[in-house]
């Protein structure tokens, strides 16, 4: 009876053997595995991206960032390297038959702020950190161009390599590289952003039309009367009537804006006052402002005017402000989307591809459209903080997956 028992298990253990290597058969990977994939730095692009993650610069202020990306630049062979802007460093490889011109954007600058993350490649600067990853989108686009580089007898066409300053501060350095001429070629512009809570190595396509939020941001200034702390009636105090603005504007997006239409009115400076015993005569608010349509970006401007200049009258104080728009939403182009999308599915596998949700941040890329159509992507990172956390941390097994989009999309759309 045992054996019989032993027996049927037996039979049913290899039936399910056979069944799962038919699935496995039954579903390839897919995938392509080009010759060039050899030949990307891997090592390198992990070493490129420490170094310029210690060693992070502010918005405008790129002068050893971009020296560096020179300086690795030109150790790839058929690179020529042009400086559109102080900063900022473009390298163009010609290939050696006539065709189009691409364009792959990377941004180098850092944020103002104190890293937390504990890595032992932390930043050495003290309140400045790489923690939105341009220190990742540098890396990789160096190590694009090094394995495009060895590929010149063979390519058709034009590739741009841009590495962009300030893209983190109005008005952006995209602005002055545009201004200067040199991309005025371009048929076609890529970008990639790296984000969190993706897995690592996956590529999100955006979405056609619409992938980032539009960014106005305004300064204000509060003019009280300074006073006494123990005798307000004789002064006004800006404090209370800032805490009254900023109260009342969470009502734009609430109670103003059609309900989901993605909208955001962030505060995010408020200073005033030096003692506790004093009511201050002045404070200092900025804000963020996002919106994805203009007849809500004109609509949300309208009433934060309205609401500050209303409580700034009811509380019997004075203002100055300055509302300044800053970057359009991306246009992602359908069609460059699509060829995207293509080129990461063939190399990647379509496993790793996703449709990446819109994007709540604003970029300086979507200037780019000015020359030509753009198409802006993500690259996973795995798990971890948020952009502009202080913990924000890039996984570095996600760049070698970044490199092989970013050549794939390149090669075939000077094939095309
Ligand atoms: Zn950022
Ligand atoms: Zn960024």
């Amino acid at each position: 009876m045992i054996k019989l028992y032993l027996l049927i298990l037996l039979v049913l253990w290899s039936g399910m053997l056979q069944a799962q290597t038919k699935q496995r058969n039954a579903s390839p990977k897919k995938v392509s595995n080009p010759s060039w994939v050899k030949n990307i730095p891997a090592d390198d692009v992990v070493k490129w991206r420490h170094h310029i993650h210690q060693n992070p610069e502010l918005s405008f202020e790129e002068e050893n960032t971009g020296k560096y990306v020179e300086e690795v630049l030109k150790s790839f062979p058929n690179i020529e390297v042009v400086r559109p802007a102080k900063t900022s460093v473009v390298g163009i490889l010609r290939g050696a038959k006539p065709g189009k011109t691409v364009a792959f954007r990377a941004d180098m600058d850092a944020l103002p702020m104190q890293e937390e993350t504990g890595l032992p490649y932390s930043s050495k600067v003290e309140n400045v950190m790489h923690s939105c990853g341009h220190d990742a989108h540098a890396a990789m686009l160096l190590g694009t161009a090094a394995t495009l580089s060895k590929m010149q007898s063979q390519l058709k066409g034009t590739v741009y390599f841009i590495f962009q300053h300030a893209e983190e501060t109005p008005p952006g350095g995209a602005v002055d590289i545009i201004k200067s001429g040199v991309l005025k070629d371009v048929d076609a512009f890529f970008g990639m952003h790296v984000l969190p809570d993706f897995p690592a190595g996956h590529v999100g396509i955006l979405p056609d039309g619409a992938a980032s939020t539009a960014q106005d941001v305004f300064h204000l200034t509060i003019i009280g009367k300074g006073s006494h702390g123990s005798m307000p009636h004789l002064g006004i105090d800006p404090i209370v009537a800032g805490a009254a603005i900023v109260s009342a504007l969470q009502s734009v997006v609430s109670r103003n804006v059609t309900p989901g239409e993605m909208t955001v009115v962030t505060i995010g400076k408020f200073q005033s006052g030096d003692a506790f015993n004093v009511i201050a005569d002045r404070a200092e608010l900025a804000a963020s402002i996002r919106t994805t349509s203009e007849p809500t970006r004109k609509q949300v401007e309208a009433r934060i005017k309205e609401i500050i200049d209303n409580i700034i009258e009811a509380y019997g104080a004075d203002y100055k402000l300055d509302y300044i728009p800053t970057y359009p939403a991306i246009q992602n182009d359908a069609n460059l989307n699509a060829h995207a999308r293509k080129s990461v599915v063939a190399i990647l596998g379509k496993d790793q591809v996703f449709d990446a949700p819109m994007m709540t941040a604003s970029e300086d890329f979507s200037y780019y459209r000015e020359i030509a159509p753009v198409s802006f992507m993500t690259l996973g990172i795995g798990e971890g903080a948020a952009n502009h956390n202080p913990k924000f941390a890039v996984d570095d097994s996600a760049l070698p997956n970044g490199v092989k989009a970013q050549v794939q999309i390149i090669l075939d759309y000077l094939n095309k």
